[in-house]
């Protein structure tokens, strides 16, 4: 059989935390929380299944909760859209991101990657024939390199795609970034912005998040990608959301539809219910930003290098004053000698760059940070 991705293994995230699990480690590699999704919610899905929310929903996704998305979207500060035209509910935005790939670009088409880069990028731009572009993201504080990426832009090139807060780094994007990208869309008529923001809820030290959404010009030129598994602490329930203009949402949905057609109806009226209270999810910054602080705090004394993170749950420390063997057999060695997964961060570059950096999940209860600190203390 030829691989129709030959490059491509089991993703890292599976990887580490099965090695976490056979090695009894405490898992900070994988990124998910372990405290528990609101009751209400819980209630909210059950009750809809008790009265019968249990066949299919419509393709796009139930018109109340894509009313309730834009609702909360412009609430948040983004443009007006039309809840039926330029919004679809998807399997977590990893289904987003696929089938936005897969329906707007093919062979002869290029896609801008700014690495390090969230792992099912890659693989889906190849599987729709077209040719990904890595380029590097700025050492030491992960910022796009604008004169580079513009450099790189040729008339093929459909895509350019940005994640913030990003994952694994937690740079955050600013206002000037949002200048630039401007300037790029204007000189390039043929290109489009696919952006990730499935951390837009999790932003430290009172930045502000900016959303590709929060300005018209940029939101016509946009695919915008979103996730209910990060915001209200249920990765497993894999709910998410696309958006993006009706010319283009037009050509998503007629992936989407092929793909799963639509995505688990209950969960999608209790989606609904919960969004109208913005409490449920503008409250989450705060408890981030007191864990990354109580894990920062807690290996300041280690031998690691903190690098500062702005948003996710993801914290990087930096081992070089340990060790200089790549990261990968750090990450090993770290769960099987001394029993904390992280993730390796040259698993999010193309051609394996290894900076010596480990990633860590802080979206943990205290207890389990303290514990993973001690250790990483000791080494
Ligand atoms: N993009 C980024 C940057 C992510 O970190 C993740 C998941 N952690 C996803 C997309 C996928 O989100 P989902 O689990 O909703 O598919
Ligand atoms: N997005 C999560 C992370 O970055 C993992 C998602 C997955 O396991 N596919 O760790």
């Amino acid at each position: 059989l030829e691989s129709k991705l030959p490059k491509v293994g089991t993703t890292i995230f599976s990887v580490m935390s099965q090695m976490a699990t056979e090695n009894d480690a405490i898992n900070l590699s994988q990124g998910f929380p372990e405290f528990p999704v609101s009751q209400e919610l819980i209630d909210l899905v059950y009750q809809n299944m008790q009265i019968g929310h249990n066949q299919y929903a419509p393709m796009p996704g139930l018109p109340v909760l894509r009313k309730a998305i834009a609702q909360k979207i412009e609430k948040t500060g983004g443009v007006a859209l039309d809840f039926d035209a330029e919004i679809t509910v998807t399997v977590g935005a990893t289904e987003a991101i696929f089938s936005s790939i897969m329906a707007l670009v093919g062979k002869g088409d290029e896609v801008i990657v700014l690495e390090p880069a969230y792992d099912c990028y890659i693989p889906a731009i190849e599987l729709a024939g077209a040719s990904p572009v890595p380029i590097a993201l700025q050492q030491p504080d992960f910022s796009p390199d604008w004169e580079l990426i513009k450099q790189q832009i040729s008339k093929n090139t459909k895509i350019l795609m940005i994640n913030s807060p990003h994952n694994p780094s937690g740079a955050v994007l600013n206002k000037q970034d949002m200048e630039e990208l401007k300037e790029i869309l204007k000189a390039n008529p043929q290109l489009m912005l696919l952006s990730d923001e499935v951390y837009e809820h999790i932003i430290f030290d009172g930045r502000e998040h900016f959303s590709v959404l929060n300005d018209a010009f940029l939101a016509s030129r946009s695919i915008v990608v979103y996730s209910f598994g990060k915001t209200f602490h249920a990765t497993g329930w894999k709910i998410g959301y696309v958006v993006a203009p009706e010319m283009i949402m037009k050509e998503i949905r007629k992936v989407h539809q092929y793909n799963c057609f639509t995505v688990h109806t209950p969960s999608q009226h209790a989606m609904a219910e919960f969004l109208q209270y913005e409490k449920n999810y503008l409250g989450i910054n705060d408890m981030y930003e007191k864990k990354r602080d109580f894990f920062a705090k807690a290996v300041s004394n280690s031998r690691f290098k903190i690098v500062p993170s702005y948003g996710t749950y993801f914290q990087l420390l930096d081992y070089s004053a340990i060790s200089d063997i790549p990261d990968m057999e750090f990450a090993e060695k770290l769960i099987k000698e001394h029993g904390v997964a992280s993730i390796p961060v040259s698993a999010f570059y193309s051609e394996r760059k290894d900076d010596h950096l480990l990633r860590f999940c802080f979206a943990k209860g205290e207890e389990t940070l303290q514990k993973a600190a001690d250790i990483l203390c000791r080494i």
